[in-house]
């Protein structure tokens, strides 16, 4: 499946219909979503958890949606954002990670 594919999936199973709400409703979704997964790391942690590996791809599948959903509202599509982080990462890092660029980067 494509990202295109899966934002017209997804968008199956969304309530909203005006582009004000389903970006309100994807921003706070998301970040609810994500912290229902960082809660999961939590339990490992602190809590004698074992990490719960399905439950957090589950999550993750939750935090894709939410974000699908936001950029719907923005009027953009989850393949245009996904290029767009892709092509600033490499302007960022052309050869990969380095640390040293990481701590000397202007913000964005
Ligand atoms: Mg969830």
């Amino acid at each position: 499946m494509n990202f295109k594919e899966y934002q017209k999936l997804a968008q199956r199973t969304s309530n909203t219909k005006h582009r004000e709400d389903k970006l309100a409703n994807g921003l706070m979704g998301l970040n609810g979503e994500a912290g229902e997964a960082i809660d999961i790391l939590k339990k490992y942690y602190y809590q004698g958890h074992e990490l719960d590996k399905d439950k957090l791809r589950n999550e993750l599948g939750d935090v894709l949606w939410y974000i699908a959903e936001t950029c719907v509202g923005l009027g953009t599509t989850l393949e245009d954002i996904a290029k767009g982080n892709i092509d600033k990462l490499k302007k960022r890092y052309p050869e990969g990670f380095e640390a040293d660029k990481s701590i000397h980067r202007k913000s964005n």
